[in-house]
């Protein structure tokens, strides 16, 4: 499905991250940036050492990424140039956490404003192997992509749910936002 916000379009669609045509695509990391399963996993296979080499770097520099914050590096050998890695909370149910899910939204779209990035993908963040139920962390998603591209107004996101249940609750929800479609 397609929306359409002020210069943006929003797209929701079932799919594979690691084969978006975007310039840029987000990364659910870990505070080590150490790479793991699920997401992570896949965008290095496919995008090749490089981006682990670059991550090696941060490390050293400023000693990985704390939760709801942002750093980027090349997208390797991926189609989009650039990969924008995230921390997401682990869920166990506290107010903050949807804070920090919304500052891992927002922080990525301004780190992407920031390279001059017009077209990003996420993935659901924290809601794998750090357990936020999607039914929760998708309207945070949505309701804090929607504001932050009015500060940074970029030309397309895509939200990219990994399975047929992930992308109804997805639309689901932006029906029950009532966000012009
Ligand atoms: P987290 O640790 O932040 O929970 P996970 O990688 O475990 O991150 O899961 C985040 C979401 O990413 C899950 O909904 C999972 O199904 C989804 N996912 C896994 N692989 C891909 C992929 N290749 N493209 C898009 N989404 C994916």
């Amino acid at each position: 499905m397609e929306v359409k916000w002020n210069d943006t379009v929003i797209k929701i669609l079932r799919g594979d991250i690691t084969e978006q045509d975007t310039e840029a695509l987000v990364n659910a990391a870990n505070s080590r940036l150490a790479g793991g399963g699920g997401v992570d996993g896949a965008i290095h296979a496919a995008g090749g050492p490089a981006i682990m080499r670059e991550l090696d770097s941060i490390r050293a520099r400023q000693g990985g990424c704390p939760a709801g914050q942002a750093v980027i590096t090349t997208g390797g050998r991926l189609k989009a140039k650039h990969v924008i890695h995230t921390v997401g909370p682990v869920y166990h149910g506290r107010d903050a956490e949807a804070e920090l899910l919304a500052a891992c939204y927002g922080n990525s779209i301004k780190l992407a404003a920031g390279h001059n990035i017009h077209s990003l993908s996420f993935p659901s963040i924290s809601t794998g192997v750090y357990r936020y139920p999607i039914r929760l962390a998708a309207p945070v998603a949505l309701r804090t992509v929607f504001s932050q591209l009015q500060i940074y107004p970029l030309q397309e996101i895509r939200f990219v749910l990994f399975s047929d249940a992930d992308y109804e609750v997805y639309r689901k929800v932006v029906t029950e936002l009532k966000l012009p479609e």
